[in-house]
């Protein structure tokens, strides 16, 4: 491997990712897998097929499950992780979940379940991670899963977008304090992908129709859409990136 392709190899990392048994989150299991690193892979169910997928490429996959909206989660999963690694490299913030509902029929708890998972445990996670980098002085990668909804205000989904708002001011916030300890904070705002999480959407013919529409690019996005900026942002080959969200959106943003 000459030296251009070694800013992107994750050989000798290990990984974080949340949300890995399904999506956006299976997809960025296994680009980081294939570019060398241990993944862990956080679920609240067991992540059997990002697994199989996995050691299909040879990689390596653990998987941990954990539930998300209880911060006790984050002791789990970082014991977990130090059974068999002796650090994380890489954490990716990518559990989310999304309850569709018109704004006046939001209740608290839907409130609360939405913005604990999309950005309470984005925050704390990071936070608990950082903290070994800060004090080990080795430095390390974030990568949080924000979304189209972090710049537009959506439809039907107001705690949704409050909380992927956040996950971008967050990302800027983390990364003014943290860049210089060697840490980058950096996120991916994907467009629209067929994935559970645009499951309603997509059955809703005239809505699903718009977004097509207006999508540049023509299609939905596939969870292969987001190897390449994960493995970008996982590695050296972003070393001075700081803050930034890039949007993989099939060209929604442009329009
Ligand atoms: P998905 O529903 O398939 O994935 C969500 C993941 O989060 C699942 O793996 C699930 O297990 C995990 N998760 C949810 N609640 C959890 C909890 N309490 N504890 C542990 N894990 C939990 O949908 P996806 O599209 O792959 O979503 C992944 C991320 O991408 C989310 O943050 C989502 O908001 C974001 N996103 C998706 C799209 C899209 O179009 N699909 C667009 C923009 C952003």
């Amino acid at each position: 491997m000459n030296d251009i392709m070694k800013l992107f190899s994750l050989e000798g990392k290990t990984a974080i990712v949340t949300g890995a048994n399904t999506g956006l989150g299976q997809g960025i299991s296994i680009a980081l897998a294939g570019a060398g690193a241990k993944v862990f892979g956080v679920a609240r169910r067991s992540c059997t097929e990002t697994l199989e997928k996995i050691k299909q490429i040879g990689g390596s996959f653990t998987e941990i499950i954990a539930d998300l909206s209880d911060v006790s989660a984050i002791d789990t999963i970082l014991n977990e992780v130090s059974k068999t690694a002796s650090r994380v490299d890489i954490l990716v913030n990518n559990a989310g979940i999304i309850k569709r509902c018109r704004a006046e029929n939001v209740t608290y708890e839907d409130w609360d379940m939405v913005t604990d998972i999309n950005t309470r445990m984005v925050f704390f996670l990071s936070q608990a991670v950082a903290k070994q980098w800060i004090t080990d002085e080795k430095g390390g990668k974030i990568i949080n899963i924000a979304s189209m909804l972090g710049y537009q205000g959506g439809v039907y989904v107001p705690a949704y977008t409050a909380s992927k708002s956040a996950v971008i001011g967050i990302t800027k916030a983390l990364a003014n304090e943290w860049a210089h300890y060697n840490i980058n904070v950096n996120g991916i705002a994907p467009g629209y992908f067929a994935t559970n999480n645009t499951a309603q959407l997509r059955d809703d013919a005239e809505r699903s129709e718009d977004i097509l529409s207006r999508i540049p690019a023509g299609r939905w996005g596939t969870p292969e859409d987001v190897y390449g900026a994960a493995i970008f942002l996982a590695s050296d080959a972003s070393a001075y990136m700081h803050g930034f969200t890039i949007a993989v959106d099939g060209g929604w943003l442009a329009r």
